[in-house]
């Protein structure tokens, strides 16, 4: 893991992929628009994170190699959306966004995700709802976390209604 990298802002490359996957370029966070409301912005605000992390998945199949402690330098991309305001011009300042995060990129970054309240099977999905959890108190608007835990593979939790009108799991 890379400890130089802390806290960024923005995904500047894709260097630290692992050299057999595909490297993708950080464009917009894909979206599912067969899932999301009528009632949705048109304006969607991101900002992304990165914390290097520790995890072992400890309800995979018996040799399994995602039961062996391992570590990623997890990707994490917040959204909210919202109307612009006419005067900021605006869905939010991107500074309050981070502020919002840094308590739990406080909690996530350089540890053991498997010690940590509610992450004890730390998959990429528990992550993404974790988060959300934890953040959308703070950030009302939120609209999605988006969890990569390498170049090629993650996802994306949005919290809403799901198309049958069960809450989304
Ligand atoms: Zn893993």
């Amino acid at each position: 893991m890379d400890c130089s990298t802390g806290m960024i802002d923005t995904v500047e490359n894709s260097s630290q992929c692992n050299a057999d996957r595909v490297a993708i370029s950080p464009g917009p966070t894909t979206t599912f628009n067969y899932l999301e409301p009528v009632n949705r912005s048109p304006m969607e605000l991101f900002k992304e994170f990165q914390i290097e992390a520790a995890h072992r998945l400890p309800n995979v199949p018996e040799g399994h190699k995602c039961a062996r402690l391992h570590g990623h330098s997890f990707r994490i991309r917040v959204s909210v959306d919202g109307p612009v305001d006419p005067t900021m011009g605006w869905v939010m300042d991107f500074a309050d966004l981070k502020a919002a995060f840094q308590p739990l990129y406080e909690q996530l970054d350089h540890n053991y995700l498997n010690d940590i309240e509610g992450l004890e099977n730390p998959t990429s999905e528990v992550l993404a709802k974790w988060i959300w959890g934890h953040l959308s108190e703070k950030v009302p608007n939120l609209s999605s976390v988006e969890i990569r835990e390498t170049c090629n593979s993650g996802c994306v939790y949005t919290g809403r209604l799901s198309r049958n009108n069960s809450l989304a799991r």
